[in-house]
């Protein structure tokens, strides 16, 4: 049972190299060169001070070379891609076939990604939604077995499953796009955003249909459930410290991004809660099995 373990080693890396895309990115830098460099002075990191989660934890958040301190998220990150790593690692150790493993570390390394952009910058860079979507086709096309798809006809097999996630995304898309409009109508104002609908895609893409649905409903719930204790924990922080409640905290109203729940909801979905949420759609394909529709 080391498996588990390497996982976690793994993904702290792969999270490690999260956050230099998460911070490259957005500002249009290249992800690959120059090599590590301090945010702070733009020193060279030294490979031994670059060691994800030991690092920021023995230099105790603070840059080697000068007085930059280094956001926690830094390290929080690296921890969340090692245990995401882990988990789907342990899976594998159970019973998940090796190309659906690399398509749930591929498609949870997505979903991060775009938690920490979103959260930090409101957008959601198409590379990684569109690049999603499109990927996510094709793997699905390439490799049937991440759809459980197996016809006597294998060709038939590959068209199967590339058609399932090519549902997803457009199911996904559009159910998403519509509560926006719908949302924008109600409410007078921009609800949710063009990134949104495009993650979306990406998250059918890889969950199909029915987790895409999941994504929205689910990553509503838990915005609503994660964000309430958050909103009262900040408040009291605030009056605690002396401040006035300024416009800068959340609260009712706010613009929230709602990407990053989006992005949550597919991870749990693929993380094995799927068993429990397909069943829910038995009464929807029940109706189109037993009505001529469709
Ligand atoms: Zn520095």
């Amino acid at each position: 049972m080391l498996l588990p373990y390497f996982g976690f080693v793994v993904g702290t890396i792969f999270g490690s190299f999260l956050n230099v895309c998460a911070h490259r990115i957005p500002i249009g830098k290249s992800i690959i060169l120059p090599s590590s460099h301090c945010p702070g002075c733009g020193a060279n990191i030294p490979w031994f001070r670059n060691i994800p989660i030991i690092t920021w934890l023995y230099q105790k958040g603070q840059a080697g070379c000068c007085a930059f301190s280094i956001p926690l998220r830094y390290w929080l990150v690296e921890v969340s891609v090692g245990l995401v790593f882990a988990y789907f690692t342990y899976l594998y150790s159970l019973d998940l076939d090796l190309i659906s493993l690399l398509a749930r570390l591929f498609f949870s390394w997505i979903m991060i990604v775009v938690i920490v952009i979103d959260y930090e910058t409101m957008l959601i860079p198409d590379r990684f939604s569109v690049g999603g979507a499109v990927l996510g086709v094709l793997f699905c096309f390439i490799f049937p077995e991440l759809n459980e798809v197996e016809l006597t006809q294998t060709w038939l097999s590959h068209f199967a499953s590339g058609f399932n996630s090519l549902l997803g995304v457009l199911i996904g898309s559009s159910l998403l796009y519509w509560i926006g409009a719908l949302a924008h109508i109600g409410f007078g104002r921009e609800a949710l955003g063009e990134g949104d609908v495009k993650l979306l895609g990406c998250i059918g893409a890889f969950c199909g249909w029915k987790g895409a649905i999941f994504a929205i409903f689910g990553g509503a719930l838990l915005g609503t459930v994660l964000l309430i204790p958050f909103m009262i924990f900040q408040k009291i922080i605030t009056k605690a410290n002396g401040h006035e409640i300024s416009d800068k905290n959340l609260q009712w109203g706010a613009e929230v991004p709602f990407g990053p729940y989006l992005a949550i909801g597919g991870i749990v979905y693929l993380g094995g809660a799927s068993e429990l949420i397909d069943s829910w759609f038995d009464p929807i394909l029940w109706f189109f099995d037993n009505t001529s529709l469709l």
